[in-house]
């Protein structure tokens, strides 16, 4: 349990999902709709992640 509480949530279905997830995917998307524009956050900052 000593992972960095990184979470990200997603700006389509605004559910929230940890990076183990996005790592299964290898991939920067949703993995319950798939949209491919996800904020990520920590604390208080929320950072938009943007796959191309
Ligand atoms: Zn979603």
């Amino acid at each position: 349990m000593s992972e960095s509480r990184v979470r990200y949530v997603c700006l389509k279905c605004r559910r929230e999902f940890d990076k183990q997830q996005l790592d299964v995917m290898m991939a920067v998307r949703c993995p319950y709709c798939g949209f491919r524009a996800i904020a990520k956050t920590r604390g208080d900052i929320v950072k938009i992640v943007k796959a191309v």
